[in-house]
């Protein structure tokens, strides 16, 4: 980033900028560099702020919380980062049977969760179309969980509309590095060795009927900076060309792996870079989830959420198998190892509202239709009420101890605020009734 240098990160521009984010504006790339170029630390104390204030205005004080579950660690590709790669030999391999996968997930709808990511290595003839269809109709038929998304390989358009088809709500996938010479020698062998198959997987997921869209940079593998901006810059011609970017941007930073072949990288990547980083998604992209991967120890993923960050993942096992056994090899470590109710009862420490809720799904209000809602800022109005009302149902279900005491005093508080029959709501769900939301 030699360039650096004739970028103007002058106060008053580094003002100008934050003004527009505050106006919920998408930054463009001049004004993306000028923030990745700041060095000045007190205005990135501003910056900071003016990233919570953008969160807050979208999505007020809400934590969405999601746990992924890891169908199969069986895969064709070498990516010398990760624990699941083909060249790993000491790798203990699995793909969850149906069966298997339905117990993982009535486990962890048994903890709470409502939402799940499921996370698939990439092996077409295990890991398959065919095989995710299954395992997704037999989790939506037979648990309690309401919504799921996929993290998986790249499709092509007709294998995407049956993933959209079988009722995956955000498609997810990474780019890892958008650094050519970086991005060959990472990944040498099968089908992610092609940076272009790779690089297009959002515009045929998107011909495909997916409109939340979820984007992201394996942090590490090169400059940090570089990669942000040109990760932005991937989502502004996708903004550009269908009117719409990415539903979410996750901040995966590279951890050791069991059989990683990568060491002694020089892009690391400090816990103050990743807060810059959270920070620039947020303000170049104001209407975007970002999620904050459980790779992060707590500490930091806690001081994420006053940054811009509105998703993390929690309790997390980034293994098959790894909820209901304990699983074999993970693709990463993990660094915050809190469960659920931890997590929930430190969000809420924090001042903050978790929220389990899938309502937007379940009443269609995604894509483009959540964005305009987004905009006009009543989604706000929904996700209060929604994520509330999930709160109910995770104490009368599942809550314990001072976490259970914690969550009635806030949801007592809010009934006193409340001018919209919650108290009402509230007690259909103490006499059973499920998944009320507005
Ligand atoms: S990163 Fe994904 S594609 Fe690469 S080896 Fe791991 S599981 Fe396979």
């Amino acid at each position: 980033m030699k360039e650096t240098k004739h970028i103007n990160t002058d106060p008053l521009r580094i003002r100008e900028i934050l003004a527009k984010s505050l106006e919920m504006q998408v930054l463009d790339l001049t004004e993306v560099s000028a923030l990745l170029a700041l060095e000045d630390s007190s205005l990135w104390f501003e910056v900071f702020d003016t990233a919570r204030r953008v969160k807050e205005k979208v999505y007020g004080k809400r934590i969405v919380l999601f746990a992924p579950l890891y169908l199969s660690n069986e895969c064709t590709n070498d990516c010398l980062y990760c624990g699941f790669r083909t060249g790993n030999s000491d790798a203990r391999r699995k793909t969850l049977t149906v069966d298997e996968a339905v117990q993982e997930a009535s486990l962890l709808a048994g903890r709470g969760y409502k939402r799940l990511l499921l996370v698939t290595s990439e092996h077409a003839k295990l890991a398959g179309i065919e095989y995710i269809e299954k395992v997704v109709d037999a989790i939506y038929s037979s648990t309690d969980i309401r919504i799921l998304h996929a993290n998986t390989a790249p499709m092509n358009v007709e294998d995407f509309r049956r993933l959209k088809g079988a009722g995956i709500g955000v498609y997810q996938c990474f780019q890892e590095t958008y650094h050519i010479p970086t991005y060959r020698f990472m990944h040498p062998k099968g089908a992610k060795a092609d940076y272009a198959w790779r690089l297009g997987v959002m515009d045929r997921a998107v011909e495909a009927g997916f409109e939340d869209i979820g984007m992201g940079v394996l942090l590490g593998l090169y400059d940090w900076r570089w990669e942000t901006g040109a990760l932005i810059a991937h989502c502004k011609r996708l903004i550009n060309k269908y009117g719409f970017g990415p539903h979410t941007l996750s901040v995966p930073r590279l951890q050791p792996a069991q059989g990683s072949m990568v060491h002694n990288l020089h892009y690391n990547v400090s816990d103050d870079d990743i807060k810059k980083i959270v920070a620039i998604y947020r303000l170049a992209l104001p209407y975007t989830g970002v999620v904050i991967s459980t790779r992060e120890p707590a500490g930091l993923r806690d001081k994420l959420l006053s940054i811009g960050a509105s998703q993390i993942s929690a309790g997390s096992k980034t293994s098959p198998w790894g909820y209901v056994e304990g699983g074999d090899t993970e693709q990463f470590e993990t660094g915050d190892k809190r469960s659920l109710e931890e997590i929930i009862g430190k969000i809420v420490s924090l001042g903050y509202m978790p929220s389990l809720c899938t309502a937007c799904y379940r009443e269609g209000r995604s894509g483009e239709k959540f964005r305009h809602l987004a905009e006009t800022k009543a989604i706000k109005a929904f996700c209060n009420e929604n994520a509330l009302l999930s709160l109910k149902e995770y104490i009368e279900d599942c809550a314990s101890g001072d976490v259970k005491d914690q969550l009635m005093k806030m949801l007592d508080k809010e009934i006193n605020k409340s001018t919209n029959g919650l108290a009402e709501k509230f007690r259909l769900i103490e006499q059973g009734k499920r998944d009320i939301h507005v």
